[in-house]
């Protein structure tokens, strides 16, 4: 099994009608909903308005991929939990962050860069299967439409990623880098754009098909408990001869 977490700042889905109307039960909900249609995942949600952010250390040591939908809360995640979680990925954790959690503190600091990008509401959106033998592309085909998503454009301030499945084209004909992934440490990381609040993009099958198969991407083989560190290494002569 693979345990997942799906977190969500949960506060314009419990606030704004707009919101509301498109996911009654949070989005986090939504996504939880289609994730555990898989017999493979092990599905828990948390939110940032429990008890440090619902994700206490036994939640955190007990996932094996954690998905980050965020957008007005960024600044009130605290370093700490930040640190926490970049620890965990290092050392082999699975993470996906979608749309707005561009601009999340945990994004920006696995990036190491701003994580900017050009935006604006009430477009439609094209996303382009530009890597399909790619794991996460199971199953899509040559493009995703969506009537209404937010337009995200580039130059969206990442490093290159190491691998890119999806490119998004808008109706202003702005590009985007819109399934991006990356290793980092001994975990792997996927950005996902499509995800705008008051758009119905989580319901999209297509949608849930390309996170569901992010999530067995990015899952681990195994997650090493302790922290990366550079460990001595016996003499040369000593390892050959030890293994004669
Ligand atoms: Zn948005």
């Amino acid at each position: 099994m693979i345990n997942v977490t799906v977190w969500n700042e949960h506060i314009q889905d419990k606030s704004d009608e707009a919101v509301i109307k498109v996911y009654p039960d949070g989005i986090n909900a939504c996504i939880a909903g289609f994730l555990g249609k898989d017999e493979e995942l092990n599905i828990r949600c948390a939110t940032q308005d429990e008890p440090e952010c619902g994700l206490p250390d036994e939640v955190l040591d007990n996932t094996d991929v954690l998905i980050w939908w965020a957008h007005c809360g960024h600044a009130d995640v605290p370093d700490e939990l930040v640190s926490k979680i970049q620890d965990r990925v290092l050392r082999g954790m699975g993470i996906i962050l979608l749309h707005s959690a561009h601009y999340s503190k945990i994004f920006q600091r696995l990036m190491g860069t701003t994580c900017s990008l050009k935006w604006r509401e009430g477009d439609r959106e094209r996303i382009w299967n530009i890597n399909p033998n790619h794991p996460i592309a199971k199953g899509i085909g040559e493009f995703i439409y969506l009537d209404v998503e937010e337009m995200y454009g580039e130059r969206f301030d990442i490093p290159q990623p190491d691998e890119l499945v999806f490119l998004g084209w808008f109706g202003g004909g702005e590009v985007f880098r819109s399934g991006c992934c990356w290793n980092r440490g001994l975990g792997k990381v996927f950005y996902f754009q499509p995800g705008h609040e008051t758009s119905p993009t989580f319901h999209n099958k297509d949608i849930q098909t390309v996170i569901t198969n992010a999530v067995h991407w990015a899952a681990p083989e195994k997650i090493q408990a302790e922290p990366i560190d550079a460990p001595w290494s016996e003499s040369p002569e000593k390892i050959l001869n030890e293994n004669k």
